[in-house]
């Protein structure tokens, strides 16, 4: 029997973060052992955020992320990684579900509200259809999973409905897809803001760690991080009365696997400073181990473009049997 099909991906726009390790990527990890997986790089979507059109910057980022894939244990040989821009099946499908889509569901998302907040006339129409070109991403590979951060729940609540719509307009070609968000870690916050999420593309490098950060640098923003005022100080997690010490225990958790609810007792009665040393001393060990295997990686550009180069062909194979029946159902 086939495998089911994993699909996700990362928007190429900074060097990944704790965020989106603990989010989403090691559970692609311990995905590819089960299911056919698909990583995708997403560099169209990225366009809909940059104002630069510096090819090299692109291409660089690129790579970064790719390398950064491998680093935390994206298997090439397993899972198939490949470029959003090297697929045109996606751009192509994405029109057709342009004319799906309403115009008023769009207007709800969040993140198009927040990424466009301090824009207004000069917010490009790019970044309002994001959530389409993300459902045609997923829907091209017939997925029935998608492991994702909490902040993409309702754009894949989005995926769902549209490809729902056009099964029952034109026919069923397309695989209705299963969210997976994380009960723990799917939402990470900013260490200086806690009620805000942790984003790669915050201009704010302070409020997130990257997975290229240095010991220096992990602890500085660590010791930096919002926590309360509570006296006597109190460790447990609570996102919403102790939104900062909750972040650091989410944090914690995600990179060293201990469960929340071990820490809670590992930390009762501790000082908000000891848990912050533990987290330095984790993250610093863990990421330290990802650096290595990145510079390895980075340095060999001829296999990177290697990986992409067979990952869109696998890609293309794969996109071009859903298109297909996309064009016949609608009758193109
Ligand atoms: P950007 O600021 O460019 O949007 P980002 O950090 O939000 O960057 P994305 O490329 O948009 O990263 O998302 C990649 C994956 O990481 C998605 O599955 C997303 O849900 C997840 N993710 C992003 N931020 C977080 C976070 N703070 N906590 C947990 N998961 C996250
Ligand atoms: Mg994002």
């Amino acid at each position: 029997m086939d495998k089911l099909l994993v699909f996700s991906g990362t928007q190429p726009s900074g060097k990944l973060t704790i965020g989106n390790y603990i989010g989403a990527i090691r559970h692609w990890i311990v995905m590819q052992k089960y299911y056919e997986c698909m990583y995708c790089i997403a560099d169209l979507h990225l366009i809909s955020t940059v104002s630069s059109s510096n090819v090299y910057a692109f291409r660089k980022m690129s790579l970064d992320t790719l390398a950064l894939y491998l680093a935390c244990g994206v298997d090439p040989n397993v899972s198939t990684i490949f470029m959003q821009s090297h697929v045109p099946e996606h751009t192509q499908l994405n029109w057709l579900l342009n004319c799906c889509a309403y115009y008023g569901e769009l207007s709800r998302m969040t993140q198009f509200k927040e990424k466009s907040k301090f824009k207004q006339d000069s917010v490009n129409v790019g970044l309002f259809n994001y959530p389409i070109l993300m459902a045609a991403d997923i829907l091209l590979y017939q997925t029935n999973f998608v492991p994702v951060g909490d902040d993409q729940k309702q754009h894949l609540e989005f995926t769902c409905n549209i490809a729902r719509r056009f099964n029952n307009k034109f026919g069923t070609v397309f695989t209705i897809p299963k969210i997976l968000v994380p009960d723990f870690g799917s939402r990470i916050m900013s260490l200086l803001n806690p009620l805000k999420k942790m984003s790669k593309s915050d201009q704010d490098s302070n409020n997130y760690i990257s997975l290229l950060d240095d010991a220096t640098l992990i602890s500085k923003k660590v010791k930096r991080a919002i926590t309360d005022s509570d006296q006597p100080p109190a460790i447990y997690y609570d996102p919403v009365e102790k939104p900062g010490v909750s972040n650091l225990l989410a944090i914690l958790s995600g990179i060293g696997g201990e469960s929340i609810s071990n820490l809670e007792l590992i930390f009762k009665n501790k000082t908000y400073s000891c848990l912050k040393s533990n987290l330095i001393q984790s993250l610093s060990t863990v990421l330290k181990q990802i650096q290595n295997r990145y510079f390895n990686e980075r340095s060999n550009e001829n296999k990177l473009n290697n990986i992409l180069c067979v990952g869109a062909k696998k890609a293309r194979q794969k996109a071009n049997l859903t298109l297909k029946k996309v064009y016949q159902l609608i009758g193109l």
